[in-house]
């Protein structure tokens, strides 16, 4: 039985009920849940399972096939109802920094920053790049006015041969990407300055990312240029 993903239409669920429909040691797979499993960039939620009135720690969940795995630190018999609930101050702040990595790979792709080849919570790295000092200062100044204007995140799905990239040479490497056989997409798309496909949580508009604490260039061999970011 496949899991039903309760973090895909509403990324704000802190707390949701639930069966087990398969158990084995330390590890229950939930019917429905609203724990987002380690993946596409984005670390494993972790929280709690209450059972019975005994309430176990989930370490880790992990998305295996059309299943999600809770690991917990006690076992949890099949067909048991359960009550989740996130670690919200820890998923929060990865939807805010993944939101945030979203804006700022945009913000520096349009300021001719050239691809990006790496990224996580705090590093973007582009090749072939030319980005010097001046575009970090210009990119940091529109991030933060972003930010500060507050506009909407918006999810919504599209498909494969729905979507007219014309000549735009960035968004067809960004469909190239995507697995064949995946036709419906969801997407994330903050106002003109980022447009992706993408399956993780986010932050229902820029505000909630906060500004940048530092911005940061370091050149490397090969014109690999690496930023660091803190938000
Ligand atoms: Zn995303």
């Amino acid at each position: 039985m496949d899991s039903i993903q309760l973090y895909v239409e509403d990324s704000y669920l802190r707390e949701f009920d639930a069966s087990v429909v398969r158990a084995g040691p330390r590890f229950v797979v939930l019917d429905r849940t609203a724990f987002y499993p380690e993946g596409g960039g984005q670390p494993t939620d972790m929280g709690t399972l209450e059972a019975g009135g005994t309430v176990y720690n989930v370490v880790k969940v992990m998305k295996r096939g059309p299943q999600i795995f809770h690991y917990l630190d006690g076992d949890i018999a099949e067909d048991t109802e359960v009550h989740g609930v996130i670690d919200w101050e820890r998923r929060f702040n990865f939807m805010r920094l993944h939101s945030g990595e979203h804006l700022l790979t945009g913000l520096f792709e349009a300021a001719g920053s050239g691809p990006k080849v790496f990224s996580s919570f705090s590093q973007l790295d582009f090749k072939p790049s030319d980005l010097d000092e001046d575009t970090i200062q210009t990119v940091w100044r529109r991030f933060d006015e972003i930010i500060e204007t507050d506009i909407p995140v918006r999810i919504y799905y599209t498909y494969r041969d729905q979507l007219d990239v014309g000549d735009d040479t960035r968004k067809q490497s960004f469909l190239e990407k995507i697995p064949t056989g995946v036709e419906r997409l969801r997407m994330v798309e903050i106002g003109e300055y980022a447009h992706t496909f993408c399956m993780g949580t986010h932050v229902k508009s820029t505000g909630e990312i906060g500004r940048l604490r530092s911005l940061r260039l370091e050149p490397k061999k090969k014109r690999r240029k690496i930023v660091y970011f803190e938000l």
